[in-house]
């Protein structure tokens, strides 16, 4: 059995997420909690991305340094995902001295190899600050539409993208003066040089690993059209050093430090845990034979973990463990409008905190619905909808009918059964089971859900059928064997819906007097009960409690969130 390494996308830090934001470091998060309730070896690692010009601005804006910036919002993140019971190895961010040594290092290699080149550019200086600008630090007339709040990358209010040289009368975003165009060299991955070897490794793992179709046909693209030499360093303070003489002044692109934040980060994980840090890295990352690498990202964000994270890894020349698996997301988007983090619209992370709802509804929405070969349209109504008829209607009758009938008929032991009266009963079980785990482990996270939700489905037309209130008089015999059946579906169903739901799943073993054996959070197994008790008639004497599961959404306060959330973040925030 090969480890599992997980990765989700590291977020950007200099923002709230989402719902859409949410959803790949939870389908990581279902992916890792199967992965180790099945036994697997398993680390999930996750952190903020805080480098940049993004942050550095908005330091600049908010009158605070780029590292209290940081402090600030990667306490927003942490708070968010510990609520939403996230059970990562490590949390943690790309600010690290750890982060700058792995870094520093697999640049150093590249560079060795012959993959690291020098070109001299024009690009506008500010004699005031004496420093070159980035981008986003000049200001000018836009060339397209003549507004005045035109920055060096976009004009923000045409959209028309730019190159600072573009703007008209521009002048230092820190200062005011004017800037003038002077040469300066950069450094730049050249990625033509490495295209043999990225597409070559490319096809195996492609196919190896099941990518789906639009992660190989954009990976393919991108190869085609956009592999180029690209500019790896630039001119802020808020990065990593370069270590090489000339570059005093630079720091990394963060495009380039950030997909190399998952190694760093399970470094920092390393230390937590004692010993050097370097080995645990190479355990998990200079592993190919016995690692298998799955990521978790949205679609947006593919060519960096198919094309230039690889590259990097590849002109290395040191043997890591490369991507194996990668689930690459489609859009969730929002009643009026898409989700956006930079206008404000949406259900953030905040916000669902504070809706009285429990993680574990709002995780049966994102899974049942998880957009995975398109986009999918989050509405209010739906959300209700989906809750009350599947969730509740569905599984939550189920596990209440069961242990409900168990305590009023058979004063809460669980009934024994008769031989051999379930065979044909456990083999449909069994072909639902068997489909929940094919999928998971292929990270189909949202076909594997549904197949619980028609296992549920069975469970409750048999229960109906067999109308074992009737029977208990006539037969009682096959009354027991169908409420014994019944209870350990039940118990299964809290098994296969752990990843998904893990405090809903904790409940209901609770009612056999049962446990995970964990924390919900931040743990690691071994669990008491594991993925290999599916489909095992034993384990359980008793219900020693019940409780209703969740509570129905009704129209009242599902209206109120719909006008709750109807503007964007700021305005709501401001009330
Ligand atoms: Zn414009
Ligand atoms: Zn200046």
């Amino acid at each position: 059995m090969k480890r599992r390494l997980i990765t989700s996308a590291l977020p950007y830090v200099n923002n709230v997420p989402h719902l859409g934001n949410l959803i790949q470091v939870l389908s990581a998060d279902v992916f890792a909690r199967f992965c180790r309730l099945r036994g697997y070896e398993t680390l999930y690692i996750c952190g903020t991305d805080e480098y940049g010009t993004a942050t550095e601005t908005k330091a600049a804006e908010d009158g605070i340094s780029p590292r209290e910036l940081c402090d600030r919002y990667f306490k927003v993140h942490d708070d968010i995902y510990r609520w939403f019971n996230i059970a990562f190895d490590i949390f943690g961010r790309t600010s690290t001295p750890v982060h700058t040594e792995v870094t520093q290092g697999i640049f150093n290699k590249l560079d060795a190899h012959g993959f690291i080149s020098e070109q001299v550019i024009e690009q506008l200086y500010c004699s005031g600050c004496e420093r070159f600008l980035a981008d986003r630090y000049v200001r000018g007339l836009c060339p397209a539409c003549s507004s005045g709040n035109a920055r060096g990358d976009q004009c923000e209010d045409c959209g028309k993208l730019l190159d600072p040289t573009e703007l008209k009368d521009p002048k230092c975003t820190i200062c005011a003066s004017t800037p003038k165009l002077e040469k300066t060299k950069h450094l730049y991955i050249n990625l033509p040089k490495l295209k043999d070897r990225l597409e070559l490794w490319l096809k195996e793992a492609s196919s190896v690993g099941h990518w789906a179709r639009n992660a190989v046909q954009m990976s393919q693209a991108w190869i085609r059209d956009g592999l180029r030499e690209r500019a790896i360093t630039r001119d802020l303070k808020w990065g990593i050093p370069v270590p090489k003489a000339g570059y005093e002044n630079k720091v990394f692109y963060v495009w380039f430090d950030a997909c190399i934040g998952y190694i760093s980060l399970t470094g920092n994980l390393g230390e937590e845990r004692g010993g050097d840090w370097r080995n645990f890295v190479d355990y998990w990352w200079k592993s190919p034979e016995e690692t298998l690498l799955f990521q978790f990202i949205g679609k947006d964000n593919i060519p960096f973990h198919t094309v230039i994270f690889p590259s990097s890894l590849l002109g290395s020349g040191d043997k890591w463990t490369m991507l194996h698996h990668m689930s690459s997301s489609e859009y969730l988007n929002y009643e009026s409008g898409k989700f956006s983090k930079s206008r404000g619209v949406g259900v953030f992370g905040t916000d669902v905190m504070e809706t009285g709802i429990p993680a574990d509804v709002w995780r049966f929405y994102i899974f049942y619905n998880r957009p995975e070969k398109s986009d999918y349209l989050f509405t209010w109504k739906d959300f209700q909808d989906k809750v009350n008829s599947e969730l509740i209607g569905n599984l939550g009758n189920l596990v209440n009918r069961t242990l409900s009938f168990v305590n009023r008929y058979y004063e809460g032991k669980i009934p024994a059964a008769e031989d051999g009266a379930d065979d044909e009963f456990w083999k449909t079980v069994t072909m639902y089971e068997d489909k929940v785990t094919t999928a998971l482990d292929r990270a189909e996270l949202k076909d594997a859900f549904h197949h619980v939700f028609e296992l549920s489905s069975f469970a409750n037309k048999t229960f109906q059928e067999a109308e074992p209130w009737k029977k208990i008089q006539e037969e009682p015999a096959a009354a027991a064997s169908i409420i014994r059946n019944l209870t350990y579906i039940v118990r299964d169903i809290a098994i296969l819906i752990e990843p998904y739901m893990p405090q809903a799943a904790e409940q209901i073993v609770s009612f056999f007097g049962l446990s995970f054996g964990k924390d919900l959070v931040y743990t690691k197994g071994p669990e008491k009960i594991s993925w290999d008790d599916l489909g095992k008639t034993k384990g359980i004497e008793r219900v020693v409690k019940s409780e209703v599961l969740f509570a129905k959404l009704e129209d009242k306060a599902i209206a109120e969130l719909r006008n709750r959330f109807s503007g964007n973040l700021k305005d709501r925030s401001a009330d």
